[in-house]
């Protein structure tokens, strides 16, 4: 097994070398240390506050992880057994075990070439049992969340964004996180807006489902004696809510520096193999969480770039419906999904990522379409 030092550019460095960030964080953690509140104390308010206003929000929630923030969610709206909720079949598995953690069950819908939800194949799937759409911003990029919430709407039911990849992100003008009933983040490392631990939020602007929600992150109480609800705990840390408060500054300047990368490798790569676009509009910004392209060599390309010093990765190897855990769940219809399972290679993107960098990967990549390699 390869190890991050291993390669020229690893996939991503989530390591906290550069001193000034690192005293900024422990300034946040000196903070916490000497209030003593290490659960739901001022930090995790105050980030509640500011990842809702940076949203476009009403409320935000604190919670453990982005898959507690999907499972809240679908709680909060009493989806449970017998029941059925409409994802993508491409996703981060979370997403599909979230649901069924609930007792219902996912029913599949396809992609478009973009990676996210097709709007388009959701209508067949509705059924008397559909309480829940839960497309997902995949890659970072928003889902058509006019069209989906029109189909939402149409059958009264709510739309709850799994958001964990694209905070940041914007579509039609708007907030990714914004589109929904509710929409889930994963704050956790390796996103684009990360803790240095477990960490996810849960956005709403209805106050009855903001409640609920925090009832449900503590065993379901409504007030300091009394249980209401059968659940767990899934309360975010006060540390995490600190450094992520250090952080909100910095998240649109590390999304630009992903972007600039992501355009050089689109000129270089667009000869090669189908690469992600991101729309011309400011309107439509891509919080690029991976630079995900799709290609027939893709198994040929990978060991490539892997024995010449380039860490790329797989992300999603399997459909959600070929997961074992959801072995002969056969709901859905996902064709183009089907289809680009095999050709996704994601491609090192991080903010830490220098100019040099960038070019060395452009050569390996070159190096294998253009010497012969293939
Ligand atoms: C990361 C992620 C999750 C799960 O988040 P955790 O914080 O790891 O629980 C859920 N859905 C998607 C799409 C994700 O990328």
């Amino acid at each position: 097994m390869k190890t991050r030092s291993d390669f020229k550019v690893p996939f991503l460095d989530l390591r906290i070398d550069d001193p000034l960030e690192r005293d900024r964080l422990m300034d946040a953690i000196n903070t916490v240390f000497e209030h003593g509140r290490f659960i739901l104390g001022p930090e995790v308010t105050e980030l509640e506050n500011r990842v809702a206003h940076y949203c476009d929000r009403k409320f935000a929630v604190g919670l453990g992880s982005g898959t507690d923030a999907v499972l809240l969610a679908l709680r909060a709206h009493e989806v449970g057994p017998g029941d059925e909720v409409i994802t993508s079949a491409l996703s981060w598995l979370a997403t599909g075990t979230a649901i069924a953690q609930t007792g219902a069950t996912p029913v599949f819908t396809d992609v478009g070439n973009d990676l996210v939800m097709d709007a388009i194949s959701i209508e067949p799937l509705m059924s008397e049992r559909t309480k829940a759409i839960v497309p997902v911003h995949y890659t970072g990029k928003v889902c058509d969340m006019a069209a989906i919430s029109r189909i939402a709407v149409r059958y009264g039911i709510p739309v709850i964004e799994d958001a964990s990849q694209a905070f940041g992100a914007r579509r039609f003008g708007r907030p990714a996180g914004s589109f929904g009933t509710m929409a889930a983040f994963s704050l956790n490392p390796m996103k684009v807006f990360a803790a240095c631990g477990e960490a996810g939020i849960l956005l709403t602007d209805d106050a009855q489902l903001a409640t609920t929600v925090r009832a449900l992150r503590y065993n379901g109480m409504v007030d300091a004696d009394t249980t209401r609800y059968i659940s767990g705990n899934a309360r975010i840390d006060t540390l995490q809510a600190a450094i992520l408060l250090k952080r909100l500054d910095s998240v649109s300047h590390h999304i630009e520096r992903r972007r600039t990368i992501a355009r050089e490798y689109n000129s270089a790569f667009k000869k090669f193999f189908e690469v992600p676009e991101e729309g011309d509009e400011i309107a439509d910004r891509d919080a690029w969480y991976t630079y995900t392209v799709r290609t027939d060599a893709r198994e040929d390309l990978y060991i490539h770039l892997q024995t010449n010093g380039v860490e790329a990765k797989i992300r999603d190897r399997y459909l959600l419906s070929d997961q074992p855990v959801f072995h002969g769940n056969t709901s859905g219809s996902f064709p183009n999904a089907r289809r680009l399972i095999d050709t996704l290679l994601c491609l090192p993107l991080h903010d830490k990522m220098t100019d040099d960098d960038a070019s060395f990967v452009i050569s390996a990549v070159t190096s294998f379409f253009e010497d012969g390699v293939r």
